[in-house]
């Protein structure tokens, strides 16, 4: 319906001059607001209309035919002679392109850059702006283009991410951007620092959508085998403490009937009046609670809920911290305590788990094979 009463009522040409952005707001009889006439290039013969059907206002851009033709395979097309828009440029000598569903102030920063005006309008980017800005930019084919001013985004957006849905953002703009090197190393990122259950979220959101389902499972795929294995480590470790049987003495008596720890030395509870002291000792009972405590201070245990709400980096943080912590436990033992060897050898294998066996997402896996899944083998390297 817009269309046919655009052509019934003839519209008055936006004035253009040489400042870039010139703001005279008109309202034409179809309701659309004729705002922003930005004089990209001041001599251009090109005049881009972008319609935001939302708010009904038309941002017009005057631009060069030439820029676009080299810069965009879609215009290029666009501006042969046997479709409407060439054909109007052929014999009037300009064209107007009516673009929708586009976004004007991500348009306008994309058009200075392929105009040589520089950055215009983009003081700061985050994550979510960069996906838009990514799903535009490949909507046109003006990724070759833009070259080296991708680099700069992807900087300035990565200075931004603080939530999961971020790290989505940057995946999906690596994926539009067809940044597969990027891609990956996001990836696993992602998978080392976002909760399992995140990319349940991303699912809601309409525009991490705009990236393949395929994406969503891998990443917290991957989460899922990185945490699997601090589990078997983390099982491992009970194992080794239930068979180890050696006992050490930690120098420590307890009061039987207050439970206060008193010096070996020491001949009676003077509290409690009590002289029935406990030998207590370094068995392989006591390293496995002294183990569980340890693990449920640092919020490790119990598993199944830590596993829901900690990041693989954020668990394996968690291990570094209560080995720290270990000092507490005391026996003339040692290094050579089963407790503490066996925690140490646990935090090394968190450590590697985290640093050595996330390889992140291929992205050429994932476009050349929507099926994709870990057990068909990359052949991309990296
Ligand atoms: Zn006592
Ligand atoms: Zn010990
Ligand atoms: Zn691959």
């Amino acid at each position: 319906m817009e269309e046919d009463k655009e052509n019934i009522v003839p519209k008055a040409e936006p004035e253009v001059t040489e400042t870039p952005e010139v703001t005279a707001i008109s309202k034409d009889i179809s309701g659309w607001s004729n705002n922003n006439v930005q004089g990209i290039d001041p001599e251009g013969d090109i005049t881009l209309k972008c319609c935001n059907t939302e708010d009904m206002v038309t941002t017009s851009f005057l631009v060069s035919s030439h820029v676009l033709r080299l810069a965009s395979p879609v215009f290029k097309n666009m501006l042969k002679p046997n479709f409407k828009e060439g054909d109007q440029l052929l014999m009037e000598g300009k064209a107007d392109i009516k673009l929708n569903d586009d976004e004007a102030s991500l348009l306008s920063t994309v058009l200075h850059i392929l105009h040589f005006h520089g950055e215009v309008g983009i003081d700061s980017l985050d994550a979510e702006k960069l996906a838009r800005l990514a799903i535009l930019c490949d909507k046109y084919d003006l990724t070759k283009a833009l070259g080296s001013w991708i680099t700069v985004w992807f900087q300035k957006a990565e200075k931004t991410i603080q939530t999961p849905k971020d790290y989505g953002f940057m995946l999906l703009a690596a994926y539009r951007f067809n940044e597969s090197e990027r891609f990956r190393e996001i990836s696993i990122r992602a998978i080392k620092n976002i909760p399992n259950d995140s990319t349940d979220d991303w699912k809601n959101q309409e525009l991490l959508n705009m990236m393949p389902h395929s994406v969503h499972y891998h990443i917290s795929n991957s989460i899922r085998v990185a945490l699997g294995k601090l589990v078997i480590d983390l099982q491992n470790v009970e194992l080794s403490l239930t068979k180890s049987t050696k006992l050490y003495e930690t120098g420590i008596q307890l009061c039987s009937k207050c439970s206060r720890e008193l010096p070996n030395e020491a001949k009676k509870c003077h509290p409690c009046s009590n002289t029935v002291l406990i030998r207590r000792w370094c068995s392989s009972e006591m390293r496995i609670a002294d183990f569980f405590a340890k693990l449920r201070k640092y919020g490790l245990w119990p598993t199944p809920q830590a596993l829901v709400e900690h990041s693989v980096s954020e668990m394996v943080s968690r291990i570094k911290q209560a080995q720290d912590n270990l000092w507490t436990h005391k026996c003339v033992g040692y290094s050579t305590c089963p407790l503490k060897v066996n925690f140490e050898g646990f935090t090394n294998s968190s450590v590697n788990v985290l640093e050595h066996s996330i390889t992140g997402v291929c992205l050429k896996c994932i476009k050349e094979d929507g099926d994709w899944d870990d057990s068909k083998h990359c052949t991309h390297g990296g």
